[in-house]
């Protein structure tokens, strides 16, 4: 079996997180081939795609697939050809206040960590976006969004790092005008790295 889908195979049958004790809805949540050269990787899938079975399927795939048009990418295209995931692959659940999703625990993102590292090094993306917080800093390190958005970086692996705010939690923060011009830089990197290395 090919080593990707025997990885995909282990991690819908993971339950690690249910064992641990966390509310997660079994049923992770990624797409992609191997041949992919950019990976998207969000902080955890919304209940909207764990219905749908696919990444960055509701009103926060709108956003990004918006801004990854400005880049150049039509979505299905991207879809196709890119690999879509996240730092922890099952949906948390809502956050106890209410508003949102629960931020996976320190816990969860350890116990989900091996998978993220196995897509990585399987797919060895030429470029990694991270899209918000969590995933952010798990590439850029301990950094402010406002800090990251808007670089393009070169990790020690030789992957370009293009950090984008997560499309569903971004619009208070969008609401800044400094912010959206850090969103605006980011796609002209995304722009430039697409078309220097035709992806
Ligand atoms: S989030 Fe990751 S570690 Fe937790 S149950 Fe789902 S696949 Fe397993």
């Amino acid at each position: 079996m090919n080593p990707l889908t025997a990885l995909h195979d282990r991690i819908r049958a993971c339950r690690r997180c249910l064992e641990a004790g966390y509310p997660i809805t079994p049923g992770p949540v990624f797409s992609g081939p191997a041949t992919a050269r950019v990976m998207v990787v969000g902080q955890a899938p919304g209940v909207t795609e764990v219905r749908a079975g696919r990444p960055f399927n509701g009103p926060s795939g709108r956003r990004l697939f918006r801004w990854l048009a400005e880049a150049g990418w039509d979505e299905e295209t991207f879809r196709a050809t890119h690999y879509l995931t996240a730092v922890t692959k099952c949906y948390p659940g809502k956050a106890p206040t209410g508003k949102g999703d629960r931020v996976p625990t320190r816990e969860e993102q350890r116990l989900c960590a091996p998978f993220l590292e196995e897509e990585l090094r399987l797919v060895r993306p030429e470029v990694l976006i991270p899209v918000g917080g969590l995933a952010v800093r798990r590439f850029v390190g301990p950094v402010r969004l406002s800090e990251a958005v808007g670089t393009c970086l070169r990790d020690e692996e030789g992957r370009w790092v293009v950090p984008l705010p997560h499309p569903s939690g971004a619009s208070l923060w969008l609401n800044r005008p400094e912010n959206r011009e850090r969103v605006v830089r980011a796609i002209g990197h995304l722009r430039r790295l697409r078309e220097a290395l035709d992806l």
